[in-house]
């Protein structure tokens, strides 16, 4: 294929003729959507140049790949950073723009690609562009979700879940590949016998039978030729079995099982059709996986030399059993020589410590839907209960167990069977260690270690940030863009006067563009020379979007009562999804609207105070709100959040970290300074010795201290709704549970930091110094280190070379 993409002259023509082609019009006949479409297919096709080259480069090498499990990848949208990575964006963009289109616009056709709840999902993506950019062959595993989570709209204050039909127009960047479909088998029986030789055989019958399909996306790398996939699984009906029930039934099932993302990252519910959901893509992964080792390798003895698959969480875990299924059943290995090469071929992710989010599953039910990798997990049990008992560590078993109360623990199962466990920033892994693995720790000492989240700085900062990039270039040079940790040259300017006011000037670019999105989406005005204070995650009881409206709550309070009180202007963004069935937090949701409707519309404050709630939280969202932040909150109960990512992304915009010492917070302050981030509130320590202590007690803080007492009392007393139970499950949460999340102990505390920061902001060059040396300092928060780490200590993965 001629290089479409080579001059701006070829780019129009192919385009013109493609689009008309395809749509059989004049091209000034077609629609802006048929454009999108065509420029997106003709992306992909010029990827594929390089995706053949790369899949013979590592064939040809004989190299070793990673595959990375993960239930979620949230992508977002990828024409910009396609365009940007194979560098013909700006071709593109001047080409379209002769043929009189905005590639902005063009950029508005695509939705994004939402398969999955939050940081976990958005972390593989990061990774995903990580490893082709530094010339890693590493693909994803994933499922083809018809919908993503939903589309949050805020309705009389109160969140709405709509449908999230991201494929309406289809998805430019898969192709379908029905020649790799795989037979995934469910419930049923098992029938054993023994051979001649008294070798031991099954027969499996399942009750159900699903056709995986994939569809493969090309994963393109920033200015190199590698080009890796994300493979996703759809279900298909499989049309060679008799099913045992009714044909409506089964069509059901079919369409069930990669309708929509599980919608709670937190508490597993909905159970059964998630764990088909995790067998699903698990089982069509390693099949495939397997398939393609034996075209190469005519064995699978060197497996673990030649493929690593990463466990992203515990959602895939059933890798390890299905892998020792398919090496024994269909390809006669022994137990023992068969372990060896799962454990050698499997490691695995820890993502959170928080006893109700660590995966258990009913065994009864998976026995009956797995029968045979059930009976598998009872042998690795068994097996590993001797090895338990024979290193003298008896006492010890019960805490290690997999089988346990009726139930499978799937981080013991994916502990026991990988090489390699990590957390996910160093005080996380540090709590493993100590305190939710610790026996294990003793067991295989040195299996837990640290590989500390990162972000792609070429989504989060290189494509959307353009203004900052720029000014960055300008000031230190281009090679940042290759080598984050060279952002570290901005440290020679941070007292530089001039380079000062050019940041503060980028930085207000970022604010005007977001207050106009503001503007027209929500009819509300912002003053760009406010400060602008920003949390958007997923709502969760733990990450206490409580703490911060009600620290609005209190400030708005102080501000009617005492009309001489000042506060530097300020604009508070929260942005966050709650899971469907989480009343909780989805009163939170209803609480800050409230709150800022009620605050934006008192011509008394609202010179001073704003609240935005911005709907939808997405990637696509996140890209427009968190680098226009001159203040991060991350302000998660110490010890809850394993690393956070987001925190990352504010970050390396230059905004003040205003957080608790949690997750990778800790990493954040070892590298500016405390003086260059806000801090406040218990510590992990304080949390522990409180909890050990049964110390902890909410109505102290309520009795002493007036100003918790009116915030509290507010949620019932009429200021913000006439109804007295309108915040009940809020008030009942903190108030007779006792306040699990610290949110009132830690109140004084954050209002005091809050106070620190109205101050610092006062002062122009201190402001910007902080801004600068926040910036300087993020470049180890590039997922290409974290990415680098995971290739050097746990994948032994080596860059694709292309003769
Ligand atoms: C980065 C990101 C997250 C993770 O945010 P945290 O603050 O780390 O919880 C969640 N959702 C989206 C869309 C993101 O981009």
């Amino acid at each position: 294929m001629s290089n479409c993409f080579e001059s701006k002259e070829a780019f129009k023509e192919a385009f013109k003729a493609n689009v008309s082609n395809t749509y059989g019009r004049d091209f000034e006949d077609t629609y802006e959507e048929e454009r999108f479409l065509t420029l997106g297919h003709m992306v992909r096709d010029y990827a594929s140049e390089n995706w053949r080259a790369t899949k013979n480069a590592v064939k040809n090498s004989q190299s070793k790949q990673l595959f990375y499990f993960s239930m979620e990848f949230l992508m977002g949208r990828l024409l910009t950073s396609n365009l940007m990575n194979l560098g013909v964006y700006d071709v593109v963009k001047e080409g379209l723009s002769d043929l009189g289109i905005d590639i902005n616009d063009m950029e508005e056709f695509e939705s994004d690609a939402g398969l999955g709840n939050g940081g976990l999902g958005r972390l593989a993506a990061c990774f995903l562009d990580s490893l082709a950019s530094l010339n890693l062959p590493g693909h994803g595993n994933c499922i083809r979700y018809h919908y993503g989570l939903f589309k949050q709209k805020i309705v009389n204050n109160q969140q709405v879940e709509l449908p999230d039909c991201w494929m309406k127009s289809g998805n430019v960047w898969e192709i379908w590949k029905p020649q790799h479909s795989v037979r995934v088998r469910f419930g049923g029986t098992i029938d054993a016998y023994m051979d001649q030789y008294g070798k031991f055989h099954q027969t499996y019958r399942p009750s159900l039978v699903i056709k995986a399909v994939p569809y493969d996306e090309p994963i393109i790398g920033y200015h190199t030729k590698t080009t890796n996939t994300l493979r996703l699984w759809d279900a298909e009906v499989d049309e060679e079995t008799a099913q045992s029930g009714s044909l409506f039934n089964y069509l059901d099932d079919v369409t069930q099982l990669t309708a929509n993302v599980y919608p709670d990252d937190s508490t597993p519910k909905g159970k059964e059709l998630r764990l088909r959901q995790e067998y699903f893509f698990v089982c069509a992964g390693v099949d495939s996986i397997i398939r393609k080792h034996l075209r190469t390798y005519k064995t699978l003895d060197n497996l673990g030399e030649k493929v690593a698959i990463q466990l992203n969480d515990t959602h895939p875990v059933l890798v390890i059993p299905e892998l020792m299924r398919v090496l024994m059943d269909d390809y006669d290995y022994e137990w023992d020589d068969a372990w060896k090469i799962v454990k050698e071929t499997v490691a695995y992710t820890n993502h959170t410590v928080m006893a109700e989010a660590l995966e258990k599953w009913d065994q009864n039910l998976v026995r009956s839907l797995l029968p045979r990798i059930y009976m598998i997990i009872e042998e690795i049990e068994k097996r590993w209960k001797f090895f338990v008992d024979h290193k003298g560590l008896c006492g010890i078993f019960n805490q290690v167990s997999i089988l346990k109360d009726g139930q499978v623990h799937m981080a013991h199962l994916a502990i026991v069977g990988s090489h390699s466990v990590n957390g996910v920033a160093a005080l996380h892994s540090q709590i493993l260690k100590d305190d939710v693995f610790k026996y294990f720790e003793q067991i295989y000492p040195g299996l837990i270690n640290n590989k500390t989240n990162g972000i792609t700085h070429r989504r989060w900062l290189l494509y959307s940030n353009p203004q900052l990039t720029k000014l960055l270039e300008e000031t230190i040079g281009p090679e940042f863009k290759t080598n984050p940790a060279k952002l570290e040259d901005l440290m020679d300017y941070v007292d530089d006067t001039n380079v000062q006011e050019k940041f503060f000037a980028a930085k207000m670019e970022r604010k005007q563009i977001l207050a106009d999105y503001v503007k027209k989406e929500l009819g509300i005005e912002v003053d760009v020379n406010s400060i602008f204070d920003c949390q958007a995650k997923r709502l969760h009881a733990y990450k206490r979007q409580l703490l911060n409206i009600f620290g609005v709550m209190h400030t708005y309070m102080k501000l009617k009562k005492d009309p001489s009180y000042r506060i530097y202007p300020r604009t508070f963004f929260f942005s966050a999804k709650a899971a469907a069935s989480y009343s909780l937090a989805k009163e939170i949701i209803k609480l800050i609207n409230i709150v800022a409707n009620k605050v934006n519309n008192d011509p008394q404050t609202n010179k001073y105070l704003k609240v935005v709630f911005i709907p939808n939280y997405s990637v696509s969202v996140a890209e427009i709100l968190l680098n226009a932040a001159d203040v991060s909150e991350q302000i998660s109960t110490a010890g809850k959040e394993a690393s956070g990512t987001g925190n990352m992304k504010y970050m390396m915009n230059g905004a003040l970290t205003l957080g608790t010492l949690d997750g990778a917070n800790v990493e954040i302050v070892e590298r500016v300074g405390f003086e260059n981030a806000q801090i406040f509130g218990f510590r992990v320590e304080d949390i522990n010795h409180m909890k050990h202590e049964n110390s902890y007690n909410v109505w102290t803080y309520y009795n002493n201290n007036e100003e918790i007492r009116q915030v509290v009392d507010s949620l019932r007393n009429g200021v913000w709704s006439s109804n007295p139970d309108e915040f009940r499950l809020i008030y009942n949460d903190l108030m007779l549970r006792n306040d699990e999340f610290f949110v009132l102990g830690d109140f004084m505390s954050y209002i005091q930091a809050q106070a620190e920061i109205d101050q610092k902001y006062r002062n122009r060059s201190q402001w910007a110094r902080m801004m600068l040396i926040n910036i300087a300092k993020s470049g180890y928060f590039s997922s290409d280190r974290t990415i680098q780490q995971y290739a050097d200590e746990i994948w032994n993965l080596k860059p694709i070379s292309f003769k």
